[in-house]
């Protein structure tokens, strides 16, 4: 899946989408899920290979996903040594109980926060929806929109 805006490139691992909209999708996605995404950064571009699922300790509601469980830490460090400092955290996923997912004001609060001294690395934060993909980028504290796509094929807005 690609999602491209004024010169970003955000690239997931098909395998990637597979997890996640797993988790979109009945029965899992009664409560919402969500894990960190692993991959690397190239200038302005971000290649996304990996994801973190729900763990035991995170706590998953009907509109709420807190992630707590010290496994997605755990996970990226591995990553990151096993590949030779290739692979590393680049962002988070969540899902919505929507079909086209809409961040929330608290989205947005919490991934401002998750950008404080991140200087230019982009970070890239992705909703998952029953229908389509949302993903959004931050770079120098700055939020910007990448846009839908469907979770089927194509960009649909
Ligand atoms: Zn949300």
């Amino acid at each position: 899946m690609i999602f491209l805006t004024k010169g970003k490139l955000v690239t997931l691992a098909e395998a990637v989408v597979q997890e996640m909209t797993r988790f979109a999708t009945s029965p899992e996605s009664s409560r919402e899920a969500g894990g960190i995404l692993l991959g690397h950064r190239r200038g302005p571009h971000v290649e996304i290979l990996r994801c973190t699922i729900p763990l035991p300790k995170d706590r998953r509601t009907r509109f709420g996903f807190v992630r707590q469980d010290k496994g997605h830490q755990e996970a990226a460090t591995r990553d990151w040594l096993e590949s030779g400092g290739v692979v590393y955290f680049v962002g988070e996923w969540h899902t919505h109980p929507e079909r086209r997912p809409t961040p929330s004001w608290i989205d947005r609060r919490s991934w401002r926060k998750q950008m404080t001294g991140r200087g230019r690395d982009p970070l890239v934060f992705i909703i998952v929806g029953s229908a389509a993909v949302y993903c959004e980028i931050g770079v120098d504290g700055q939020l910007a929109t990448m846009g839908r796509v469907s979770a089927l094929a194509g960009n649909i807005s």
